[in-house]
């Protein structure tokens, strides 16, 4: 039996600009089960946000084209939702935390209020117990004193804090999606895993689905199940934790675990950053989108862009040098035995030898 809760099948999203149609995404496909939690990651501008923000429909309907694809929650195509439809399931079913807590909270309502009213509105409960159920949710988010705390407003409260505050509002009403967009790049470290801590303990509580959108490959290898790879707007590869930080096949999946500071374990290899920068997305062409930057680039490359591949029955990935139409002559030669690149075994050993990936 299916038990895909969401399921996002190619997902194209552009933007109307004064220079035309922009695409931002272009043919996304993932899935989420119950419970699991799927990492979105990449560089700045390489869709992850408008991604995330498409599944609630909270992209600026005046210059936002959606001419392709299906965002499939229990069944049912929320692209096809009316507004109202949309606003009831948004903050029931599926809810969403932003990076900076500020954004979400409005300032000049006490905290306690704020929650209680997505529990007005979604959840039919009377005054007396939305309070009550908001004091909970307080408690279960680690705010002490929670009964006099519903009382204060947002700016009584640290960064650290009003992130748990808006974790509180965005779980009350027991959604079965989380789309956590960045939560804790605002925080400082030790903030940041305090919440990661929380978010995986309610998580497992609550048996909520979540979509973490990171840059942030430590984060990632402290909650993720699973893990798709964003860039151009495209997800380039996509698998388990294990497969994409131990056995990643697509060149920028490699190039990014190379050249982010972020996982917890020492290294024994110098950091490489990605040479150059991610293409305009007004410009692109009909060839692969990371061209450009790749270092094992063929001609093909420059022409098409590639199909998915699937590496097993859980990985897939969008390069040429996993398609096997490519001729093993077009290949480059330190990687044709096996299509397993040097750089790869060697960033692999390099995780071996830290003990794995840090969990
Ligand atoms: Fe590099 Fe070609 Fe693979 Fe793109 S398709 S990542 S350019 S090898």
């Amino acid at each position: 039996m299916d038990n895909h809760i969401l399921e996002v099948s190619n997902l194209h999203v552009s933007f109307k600009t004064r220079n035309g149609e922009v695409p931002a995404v272009r043919g996304v496909n993932f899935s989420l089960k119950k419970g699991e939690t799927l990492a979105i990651v990449g560089e700045s501008g390489s869709g992850k946000s408008v991604t995330a923000k498409s599944i609630m429909q909270l992209l600026p309907k005046q210059n936002t084209i959606i001419p392709e694809g299906e965002i499939r929650y229990e069944g049912k195509d929320l692209l096809k939702f009316s507004k109202k439809e949309i606003q009831s399931i948004r903050g029931s079913d599926i809810s969403m935390v932003f990076q900076d807590p500020m954004t979400s909270l409005n300032p000049t309502m006490k905290i306690g209020k704020q929650i209680m009213e997505g529990l007005s509105r979604h959840m039919n409960l009377t005054k007396k117990q939305a309070r009550e159920r908001a004091k909970e949710m307080l408690e279960l988010v680690g705010i002490p004193n929670a009964e006099a705390r519903l009382d204060a407003y947002p700016h009584q409260f640290s960064g650290g804090m009003r992130q748990r505050v808006v974790i509180a509002i965005a779980l009350a009403c027991n959604p079965k999606v989380l789309i956590a967009d960045e939560p804790t790049t605002a925080l400082d470290v030790t903030i940041q895993a305090q919440i990661l801590r929380l978010m995986r303990g309610l998580q497992e509580k609550m048996d909520t689905a979540i979509i973490l959108i990171t840059h942030d490959l430590g984060v990632v290898a402290n909650m993720a199940d699973r893990v798709a790879v964003m860039y151009a707007g495209e997800v380039v590869e996509q698998g388990t934790l294990d497969e994409i930080f131990y056995r990643p096949q697509h060149p920028y999946t490699l190039g990014l675990l190379r050249s982010m500071p972020n996982l917890d374990a020492p290294r024994t290899e110098p950091l490489i950053p990605i040479p150059g920068s991610p293409p305009d997305p007004a410009t692109l062409g009909t060839g692969c989108p990371f061209a450009a930057r790749c270092p094992y680039t063929m001609k093909v490359c420059h022409d098409h862009n590639p199909d998915y591949t699937a590496v097993s029955g859980t990985q897939a990935v969008r390069c040429w040098l996993q398609d096997e139409r490519t001729p093993d002559e077009h290949v480059p030669e330190v990687i044709r035995k096996g299509r397993q690149t040097s750089e790869i075994a060697a960033d692999q050993a390099a995780i071996d030898a830290a003990g794995g990936v840090p969990v």
